[in-house]
């Protein structure tokens, strides 16, 4: 007997057909002797629709009241999935993440996992009830109501198969794996039997939303293989692992990211110290930044850009200004007509021309590059927002087409 771990994303389950086909085969696992955690989101858009229904009343609602409405989602679709599994004959129990044991800390919308307190779902187990968990929440030390981000449900699913030891982690999506690229978006794009932990780690940060990425970063760290297959077409899908056995790829895949903002500071004394202050400034109000590009400006000056999500460019741009040395004279400009497309693939690191190999095929579609970042694994670029599926496409026929 096994334990298995099924997550199934808001497509999945979008209506009673799809909670019924869920059902079915959740109870096709446990019928064949298995324990059963289930974990799904929110069905179809209701997240979204829940974050327009607060905005209709308060655009600067608080991140606590935020995190529980935003919770309220997945109770929904725990309870309905709860009632499709026991309309079929067997025994399951619906868990919020509180009841579940998440323990997280207290940043809201972006809570983080601290530990899974694991009796409650033992004993269920231990009754053969399968169990169906609530994703994307926890719980923190004060009893507030947490939500992990955006697609948090995939970290909830790997932290339950990471506490329990489970043998398998499978994530149901609306794709039957993981591609070159965004099927949806690409034609060519080719399904990949298998990737690696740090290779998928950048596909998904780098864009690619069919596993958020600190789901990946939970499974490299607890060594959870991961299987991400389709709840519609059964069929084997995509084995995330540390190695895989198949042949060098130079390019494992090419995504987009269009949910960033370029911000720019203009004029600075070019002085040591500046990018130090600007940049920690950033870190103590836990904004992450990508891209980053200093360049000489006129009299004595320079020029810093770089890129953050576009939800914290206006907190970047405020805290900023609470620097001294950014007064009046510094212009800061902030673009969120932009994108960032990146090629990833581990055979990068050895293979000179990959770069020019990309810079060309933008060349050709007469795309400007605007600033570019590479690591051992990656080479991102930064575009004009408008360009950005065609890069997709253009880069992916480059390498993969
Ligand atoms: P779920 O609701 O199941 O969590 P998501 O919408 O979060 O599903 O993720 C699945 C989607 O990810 C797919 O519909 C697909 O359009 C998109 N996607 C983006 N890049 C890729 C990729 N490289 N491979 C597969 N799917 C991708
Ligand atoms: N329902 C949440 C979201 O839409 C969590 C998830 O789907 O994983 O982001
Ligand atoms: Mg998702």
């Amino acid at each position: 007997m096994s334990l298995i771990v099924q997550k199934f994303g808001g497509s999945s389950v979008a209506n009673a057909e799809r909670v019924m086909n869920v059902a079915k085969i959740v109870t096709d696992t446990y019928k064949q002797g298995n324990d059963v955690v289930v974990v799904v989101s929110a069905q179809g858009d209701t997240t979204d629709d829940l974050i327009a229904k607060a905005k209709e009343i308060n655009p600067n609602g608080s991140k606590r009241e935020m995190d529980m409405l935003l919770s309220s989602g997945e109770q929904i679709s725990i309870a309905l999935l709860a009632m499709a599994i026991q309309s079929l004959g067997y025994p399951a129990v619906s868990l919020l993440g509180w009841q579940a044991g998440f323990s997280t800390n207290s940043v809201y919308s972006a809570a983080r996992i601290k530990t899974i307190h694991k009796e409650r779902l033992k004993t269920e187990l231990s009754e053969r009830k399968i169990v169906v968990v609530a994703g994307f929440q926890g719980i923190n030390s004060k009893d507030n109501i947490t939500t992990l981000g955006r697609g948090g449900s995939d970290t909830s699913a790997v932290a339950i198969a990471a506490a329990l030891h489970a043998d398998k982690c499978q994530i149901f999506t609306d794709v039957d794996g993981v591609y070159t690229a965004d099927p949806r978006k690409v034609k060519n794009a080719k399904k990949l039997k298998e990737i690696t932990y740090d290779e998928m780690l950048e596909l998904a940060t780098l864009g690619a939303q069919v596993l958020n990425n600190r789901s990946v970063e939970m499974a490299k760290k607890y060594n959870v293989e991961l299987e991400v297959i389709s709840s519609l077409n059964p069929i084997p899908g995509t084995i995330v692992k540390e190695v895989t056995k198949m042949e060098k790829m130079l390019v494992r895949g090419v995504t987009k990211d269009t949910q960033v903002a370029r911000i720019s500071l203009i004029g600075l004394d070019d002085i040591p110290g500046v990018a130090f202050k600007i940049f920690s400034k950033l870190a103590s109000k836990n904004i992450n930044v990508d891209i980053i590009l200093q360049s000489v400006g006129r009299n004595e000056t320079k020029d810093i850009a770089f890129t953050v999500s576009k939800d914290n460019a206006d907190l970047a741009i405020e805290s900023l200004r609470e620097l001294p040395f950014v007064g009046e004279d510094i212009e800061i400009k902030c673009d969120t007509n932009v994108a960032k497309v990146s090629v990833v693939g581990a055979g990068m690191e050895t293979h000179p021309g990959t770069a020019s190999t990309m810079f060309e095929a933008l060349y050709n579609n007469d795309i400007n590059i605007q600033m570019i970042a590479t690591s051992e694994i990656k080479i991102s670029v930064l575009i004009d927002i408008k360009d950005a599926d065609k890069a997709v496409e253009a880069v992916h026929e480059a390498f993969l087409g």
